[in-house]
Parts: structure tokens; C-alpha cells; sequence
């Protein structure tokens, strides 16, 4: 079967703009991950988790520096992180 969507790629939810590819995304427990985009025409930043699908490419992991973006995104996906392991958590019914 083909892959459609390899790269993760995924839709701006304001201007539509569709195939927008993550910018960085981190890891989340075996087979998760949560992926950082910026759209390009509009400039909306948003975060999506996603299941780890085998022989897709993961995006490289947020780099640290000065920028708003990578600022702003790196906070957002380390956010999503903790909330997908709390939901993770709560959903296994986990004494936290
Ligand atoms: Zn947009």
C-alpha cells in the first residue's frame, strides 16, 4: 500500500493550505510523536500528535535557539508531550 502522507505532513486550520510539513517534532513514548508546523502563508503555528507509522521519515527534533518560531513551537510540542502522557495516564486509570 502507498503511503500517502510520509513526511506527516498536515492541513493549516485557518487559510486552508494543505501539505504543510512539520518543522520539528519529538518524541512521545514507543510510537508517538508530536509534530511542530508553521503555516507558510498565513503564519499559523500548531501542533499534531501522531502515531509512529514504520518507514516514514521523523522530522528532525525542535532546535533550541533565538527564534520566535522555534521558541514558540518548541514549547507547544513539549506541552503536547506532557499532555498526551497525562491522557496516556488517565486513560490506563494510573495512580499518578
Ligand atoms: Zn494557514
Amino acid at each position: 500500500m502507498t503511503d500517502h502522507n510520509p513526511l506527516y505532513a498536515d492541513a493549516c486550520e485557518t487559510c486552508p493550505t494543505y501539505d504543510v510539513f512539520p518543522e520539528s517534532a519529538l518524541r512521545d513514548g514507543i510510537d508517538g510523536l508530536i509534530a511542530g508546523y508553521r503555516c507558510p502563508n498565513c503564519g499559523h503555528i500548531w501542533t499534531c500528535g501522531w502515531q509512529i507509522v514504520p518507514g516514514r521519515s521523523i522530522p528532525p527534533e525542535p532546535i533550541t535557539d533565538s527564534s520566535d518560531f522555534n521558541e514558540h513551537v518548541t514549547a507547544r510540542v513539549h506541552e503536547q508531550a506532557a499532555m498526551a502522557r497525562a491522557i496516556k495516564h488517565l486513560s490506563k486509570g494510573d495512580p499518578a
